[in-house]
């Protein structure tokens, strides 16, 4: 007699080593200049620091460019140009505004193969990302708010809005342009001008995107764009003319910022870290939530604030979406990252392994149980496995500290308060992820979870219209959509 087949089995077509991929390399020119300086008033500035920083490939560990490194005096500069370009750029009608800015996102559109190719030179992530989601969003970014920008009579219908100065505005590395894109678009939509802060390991694209605001004629002084490492950005928050400091990145940094600015009349908006669950309950359709959860966790290498690193899975299913989840990790290709079957790319630089293996190496050492699939790393460069941790508890470290790498911790639940109650057990509260046939539960889960932003039935999605942003230690303030919009802007 045949054995009883198990319900809804993970099956799989095994192949061996028959077939293998070919390498797809993506062979389109970057265009990276072997050294770049600042971007004060219009032009290309070398800094009065007199001082660059390499900037290294993290898919091969090579030096691609020599980033200039501002100092105070580079960073008054800076403030210095955007100032002086306030008055006329903020009395700049609307719609030429936003004329600037649907030129922008034109050039973006023109050059977008070109910016992809750097981006993923420059960051590690995987060449398909860089093409088919971070350009796309960045030029969506300056459309959307290209909108806006002669509609911002109906953000707040009845009162007068008007932009608040000069916006200090320092991002992270992961999603460099995309980032940049989220912070300047807004901005100037609403007449502010722009002192703009790359992170150190990633300015390659903002100092690309200079050319295209030189291309699209925006004014010289309009945005500025400095780099450098952390004291380069405490100079930027700390500038008595910033209006405004908008600031992604870490949580610790996020609350110095915080702590420098008390006390001051600028306004802040913080996006920091995330520690989402993803919840998976037992009616879900488990294949289509095993690839959101595969999407959820290793889409950029996992160096997403809002990524699912927190699994939470109804007891009853658990073996199964552990089973399916590891078959379907197996499948995923790790490796060069300007290959086009790339899935998971590098880490973006040395220091960011070295803390994702010290979590993961926390997760073993608290009796965590972990599973790797094989996967041949190249020899040189950054790289982590996809990482898949069970047997996780609450007070686990890897379960409460964002690893910021492609490490996901599963837990489970018997009942949706239970649920509850562990996805909302972390200083976090940026995203959340629910997976679920129904309709309800989706509606009941969303209002008792404490997250900025919460998908159903899939995850990380992005739209320009969509406000995005967090709770509790995640920071405050939001990014796209009106609301967005609105923390560039003030009430006359
Ligand atoms: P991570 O630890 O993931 O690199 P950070 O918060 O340190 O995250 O970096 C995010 C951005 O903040 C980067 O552009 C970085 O240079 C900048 N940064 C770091 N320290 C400071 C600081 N003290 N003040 C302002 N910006 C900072």
């Amino acid at each position: 007699m045949p054995a009883k087949r198990p319900k809804n089995p993970a099956r799989e077509l095994l192949f061996g080593d028959l077939w293998e991929f070919d390498p797809a390399p993506e062979t389109a020119p970057a265009h990276i200049a072997p050294r770049y300086d600042l971007f004060i008033n219009g032009k290309s500035t070398p800094p009065k620091s007199k001082k660059w920083f390499d900037s290294i490939s993290p898919g091969d560990g090579k030096k691609i460019s020599e980033i200039a490194l501002a100092n105070e005096a580079d960073v008054d500069a800076a403030y210095a140009a955007a100032a002086a370009a306030f008055p006329k750029w903020s009395a700049t009608p609307g719609a030429e505004r936003g004329k600037f800015l649907y030129r922008i996102a034109r050039l973006l559109q023109d050059r977008s193969r070109e910016f992809a190719v750097a981006e993923t030179i420059d960051g590690g992530k995987p060449i398909r990302e860089s093409r088919d989601f971070d350009l796309p969003v960045a030029a969506a970014h300056f459309f959307y708010h290209a909108g806006w920008a002669d509609k911002l009579a109906f953000a707040a219908p009845g009162r007068t809005l008007a932009p608040l100065g000069v916006v200090g505005q320092i991002i992270p590395w992961n999603f460099p342009l995309l980032m940049l894109a989220w912070k300047i678009a807004p901005a100037l939509a609403c007449g502010n001008t722009v002192v703009l802060k790359p992170a150190e390991t990633t300015s390659v694209t903002a100092m690309k995107f200079c050319s295209i605001l030189q291309d699209a004629g925006l004014p010289p002084g309009v945005v500025n764009i400095v780099t450098g490492a952390g004291d380069t950005g405490a100079a930027v928050v700390k500038h008595p003319a910033a209006a405004k400091i908008a600031f992604t990145g870490s949580t610790p940094v996020g609350k110095w910022i915080q702590h420098t600015l008390a006390g001051t009349d600028k306004r802040l908006t913080l996006e920091l870290g995330g520690k989402a669950a993803n919840i998976v309950f037992e009616d879900a359709t488990i294949d289509q939530a095993v690839e959101g959860i595969v999407n959820g966790i290793f889409f950029n290498q996992g160096h997403v604030c809002c990524a699912g690193s927190r699994l939470l899975v109804q007891e009853s299913v658990a073996a199964e979406v552990l089973k399916k989840l590891k078959l379907r990790m197996r499948h995923l290709r790790v490796g060069d990252p300007l290959d086009k079957n790339t899935d998971i790319g590098a880490i973006n630089s040395r220091k960011q392994l070295e803390k994702i293996r010290d979590l993961v190496g926390s997760g073993l050492q608290e009796g965590a149980e972990i599973f790797q699939p094989d996967c041949r790393l190249p020899s040189r460069g950054f790289y982590f496995p996809p990482t898949l941790f069970s047997g996780v508890s609450l007070s686990h470290r890897i379960a409460r500290e964002e690893i910021f790498g492609p490490v996901l911790s599963i837990l489970t639940f018997r009942t949706p308060e239970e649920a509850v109650e562990k996805a909302n057990n972390t200083p976090y509260g940026l995203s959340a992820g629910i997976w679920t046939d129904k309709g309800s539960r989706i509606l009941d889960m969303a209002a008792k979870l404490k997250a900025g932003v919460i998908w159903a039935n899939t995850y990380n999605k992005f739209d320009p219209a969509s406000p995005f942003g967090g709770f509790k230690e995640s920071g405050f303030g939001r990014e796209g959509g009106k609301q967005g919009l609105l923390d560039y802007a003030k009430i006359v």
